[in-house]
C-alpha cells in the first residue's frame, strides 16, 4: 500500500542582541548574543515547527503559541514543538526527513552541527541521518548578513499512515 507524502515549508526570523542565550535546535551556542523573542527565541525549532503544521495542513505557529498568551513567555521551544509534533502524529503522520538551512553570520557553527543534529532527531523520533543541517552566511547583505538576525528555513516530508490522508 503507497503512503502519503506531504512536504512542508517553514522560515523564521529572530533578532541577534546582548543578555540573551543563543539557543539553535535546542542546543546552547556560546556566544555573546541571543536571539530576542517571546519564548526562548531559537529560530530553528520555530521555522521546524512551522514546516510541520504546513505539511499536516494544521496552520503556523502563531495559531497554535500566540506571542500574546503569557504561558510562552521565555517558553523552552523543544517543548512547543513536542506538542506540535503530537498534534502531526494524531493525524497519522511520521517524519520521513528535515533539511533545513541556517543564515547566520557569527558565531560558526560547524562544530556545533553534531549536537544540533542529534538534538533535533531526538526532538522529532527519528534517526540522525533524517536530519540534515547547513549554516550559511548570507555575504553580509541584509539583517542576517549584517549580523543583526539569524533565520531559518526548513522543509520536513512527512509520511502518513494511509492513503486515507488524502482528501476525497
Ligand atoms: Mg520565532
Amino acid at each position: 500500500m503507497a503512503h502519503t507524502i506531504r512536504v512542508g515549508q517553514g522560515y523564521d526570523i529572530h533578532r541577534l542582541v546582548p543578555n540573551r542565550k543563543l539557543i539553535l535546535a535546542g542546543t546552547e551556542i556560546p556566544c555573546v548574543r541571543g536571539l530576542l523573542g517571546h519564548s526562548d527565541g531559537d529560530v530553528v525549532l520555530h521555522a521546524v515547527i512551522d514546516a510541520l503544521l504546513g505539511a499536516a495542513g494544521l496552520g503556523d505557529i502563531g495559531e497554535l503559541f500566540p506571542d500574546t498568551d503569557p504561558t510562552f513567555k521565555d517558553a523552552d521551544s523543544a517543548k512547543l514543538l513536542e506538542r506540535a509534533l503530537e498534534l502531526v502524529t494524531r493525524k497519522g503522520f511520521t517524519v520521513g526527513n528535515v533539511d533545513l538551512s541556517i543564515i547566520v553570520e557569527k558565531p560558526k557553527l560547524k562544530a556545533y552541527k553534531p549536537a544540533m543534529t542529534h538534538k533535533l532527531a531526538d526532538l522529532l523520533g527519528v534517526g540522525p541521518d533524517c536530519i540534515n543541517i547547513k549554516a550559511k552566511t548570507n555575504e553580509r547583505c541584509d539583517a542576517a548578513g549584517q549580523g543583526e538576525a539569524v533565520v531559518c528555513y526548513v522543509s520536513v516530508l512527512l509520511i502518513g499512515d494511509s492513503p486515507a490522508q488524502r482528501s476525497k
